[in-house]
């Protein structure tokens, strides 16, 4: 809700589509109105009432009236040298959020990483998300203008538009979880911007009540899990969400939305240097790969100021995944993109 001296008005994208029918039947029009409206906002990405040109002027001018649009707008963009592009976005309220490009031409996969949150509550050790204060949870309208703006920047540098969609920026998506459904209810739309589910990937640290809240969703999303250690010892000292939420725990719900879902999970395995890699982590590890089809992303660590973590080298990486592959896990291993530009993975703090 925007407050100003003498307005205060509703942001239109908060507002439901039975909100809006009872608004559009108040001034006297037929409720197939409503969905001219909502298809404006969600399918054509309007950001105005003057866009609305099917619309009746009489209803545009009452629209006006009485609601308002908070787009993002894009405050500054920087290119890595191997074609990731990060863009700060500034938020109506002031606030900064950040989402990455990550074009892969060689398999024609272009996708976004979105943020869905201003800052992180969970602060885990290796982040520097986690070391900004948390301030709010994005809206649907702030993580769609993610996409289409970033959209934009596909068409323009590489001539194609975004093929995937990651929640992997900023924050905790299953801790916005009401605002994050919503968004995705409006980029897999027919409707909206026929986003394919599939092509979507959630990715979580690990909260268990709303991974079985998730697998229970009709629509089908991916889900990651950050993973980083695989006993309790070592991720209660890196991730304090584990201290409630256990690896027992999370393999119980993660089991439950496979069984609903029927999609590979992935589990996100930063490598750091001497910490996470030895033989015994491999072991521990591989027990988690057993209850249901995992991919273990091993993930090259981007260095944050002030964190005593290092990256482990190339080798004892290597070493790590070939002990993984030999008990029959899937393993990637993810070099870094966009690290000349706190792009990658664990390093979105407004810089
Ligand atoms: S890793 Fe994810 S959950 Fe942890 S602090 Fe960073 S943004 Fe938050």
């Amino acid at each position: 809700m925007q407050n100003t001296k003498d307005t205060i008005k509703l942001d239109i994208r908060k507002t439901s589509e039975e909100d809006l029918m009872a608004f559009v039947k108040a001034q006297g029009m037929p409720a197939y109105r409503a969905r001219q409206v909502m298809e404006w906002i969600w399918h054509k990405g309007a950001t105005g009432f003057d866009e609305m040109s099917n619309v009746p002027k009489a209803l545009r001018a009452a629209l006006e009236a009485h609601f308002a649009f908070f787009p993002i707008t894009i405050d500054s963009v920087q290119k890595s040298t191997d074609g990731t592009i990060k863009s700060r976005f500034v938020l109506h309220d002031g606030h900064f959020i950040e989402a990455v490009l990550i074009p892969s031409e060689d398999n024609g996969r272009f996708t976004v990483c979105v943020s869905s949150q201003v800052g992180c509550s969970l602060s885990c050790d290796f982040c520097a998300t986690g070391q900004m204060k948390m301030h709010r949870g994005l809206d649907p309208g702030e993580i769609i203008d993610q996409f289409r703006l970033v959209n934009e920047q596909c068409k323009e540098h590489f001539d194609t538009t975004l093929t995937n969609v990651v929640f992997m920026g900023m924050g905790e998506p299953l801790l916005n979880y009401a605002n994050v459904m919503e968004s995705i209810r409006y980029l897999t739309d027919q409707k909206g911007l026929s986003v394919a589910p599939r092509r979507i990937t959630l990715s979580t640290a690990g909260i268990a009540k709303m991974i079985r809240r998730l697998a229970d969703e009709p629509i089908r999303v991916n889900l990651a899990l950050s993973l980083h250690a695989a006993d309790d010892e070592k991720r209660n000292r890196i991730m304090a969400i584990n201290e409630t939420n256990n690896l027992s725990v999370l393999m119980d719900a993660l089991s439950y939305f496979y069984e609903k879902n029927k999609r590979r999970i992935s589990y996100e395995y930063i490598a750091f240097e001497h910490f996470n890699t030895t033989p015994a982590d491999a072991g521990h590890l591989a027990k988690l790969c057993r209850r249901f089809p995992v991919l273990v992303n091993i993930i090259e660590y981007n260095k944050v100021e002030g964190v005593p973590f290092t990256k482990a080298g190339r080798e004892e990486t290597d070493r790590f995944a070939r002990a993984l592959i030999k008990q029959g896990i899937n393993v990637t291993v993810r070099r870094s993109r966009g690290k000349d530009i706190d792009a990658a993975c664990g390093q979105l703090a407004n810089k």
